[in-house]
């Protein structure tokens, strides 16, 4: 039996790389890689991946207790799929991440950085999955990486669709819906995280998921996760979901990045602020100062805007918040 996350905690290797079932083929790829192939071929090709950021543990045993039920024939197997947990080294370490944020280094954004192990880890990524949706032409693509908020939020569990051209999957929205999420958003310019790279090389229908606050291993309450975890396992075991019990979802769509190029930036919110802050028409969001010693504030332009990932400490040249605008019907 392999214990994928069991393994990882304990930086091991699997002894057995491949097994065998009357449901199911697996492969142990790597570190944190496992993947899947049920004994009728299918038609859909499934990636979920969990601990892109080290330190959002329920996610990660949340898709590692979804591989030991395929694994003990408790789960059926109707897809392709593949299950990442993301970086190693920082779920080793229960932090973010070790040297850089990897959820803004795909698309070959890494190619920019200096050497680290999550510039490999994050091109290696990029390989294995290639390969994988490679490796089934003519199926519909899935990907679902799933987060926990390192703050609170207004809305508490909310899906991020990575900006695309082609329409957004009917089947994916439903999913979304039925997954009790408070919020959905809609991303305005392309962007270097793990979805944005499975949309737009492999026309993916993919999805990040924020779905609640981030805790130590061991401290989740998994029931919290119940919604999403049962519209995963649906998904793979190619079940149809039970209809969306909260109020209509709220829907979003991100108008405009808030980048930081100053050390002296500050957001006009408190440290521990919530995501989906509000601000209103002429209220000032953040400051710094230029080069040339100018303050240079940010101001809300439109009647009432949100604030997502609000957060003064990014790296220089990097997005410090998202301004959103509701557009729910
Ligand atoms: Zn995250």
């Amino acid at each position: 039996m392999i214990d994928f996350l069991a393994l990882l905690r304990q930086a091991q290797s699997a002894e057995m790389r491949q097994g065998t079932s009357s449901q199911l083929n697996w492969w142990w790829l790597d570190d944190g890689i496992l993947q899947f192939q049920p004994q009728c071929a299918s038609e859909t090709t499934v990636v979920i991946s969990a601990g892109i950021h080290g330190n959002e543990t329920a996610p990660i045993e949340l898709l590692a207790q979804l591989c030991l039920d395929l694994l003990q024939g408790q789960l059926e197997l109707k897809v392709n799929l593949l299950c990442i947990l993301g970086n190693p080294y920082a779920i080793r370490a229960g932090v973010r991440y070790i040297e850089n944020d990897m959820n803004r280094m795909f698309c070959g954004a890494y190619h920019d950085l200096e050497d680290s192990v999550e510039v490999r880890r994050a091109a290696e990524l990029e390989q294995v999955v290639s390969k994988f949706y490679l490796s089934y032409p003519e199926t519909q693509r899935f990907h679902f990486d799933l987060h926990t908020a390192i703050r609170r939020s207004y809305l508490e569990t909310f899906a991020l669709l990575p900006y695309q051209v082609q329409a957004y999957d009917t089947k994916l929205l439903e999913l979304i819906d039925a997954a009790e999420l408070d919020a959905l958003v809609y991303h305005n310019a392309i962007g270097a995280t793990f979805t944005q790279y499975t949309s737009l090389n492999f026309q993916a229908a993919s999805v990040t998921l924020e779905l609640g606050k981030a805790k130590p291993f061991g401290q989740n309450n998994l029931f919290e996760f119940l919604a999403i975890d049962s519209i995963l396992r649906n998904l793979v075991a190619a079940k149809n979901n039970p209809p969306r019990k909260k109020i209509q979802i709220r829907t979003f769509k991100v108008v405009d990045s808030i980048l930081k190029f100053s050390e002296d930036f500050k957001l006009n919110l408190a440290d521990d602020a919530a995501n989906f802050s509000v601000f209103h028409l002429g209220e000032v969001i953040a400051t710094q100062v230029n080069s040339d010693n100018q303050v240079l504030d940010y101001v809300a332009h439109l009647d009432k805007v949100f604030i997502l990932f609000p957060n003064n400490k990014v790296k220089l040249g990097l997005r410090a918040g998202l301004v959103l605008e509701e557009i729910t019907a």
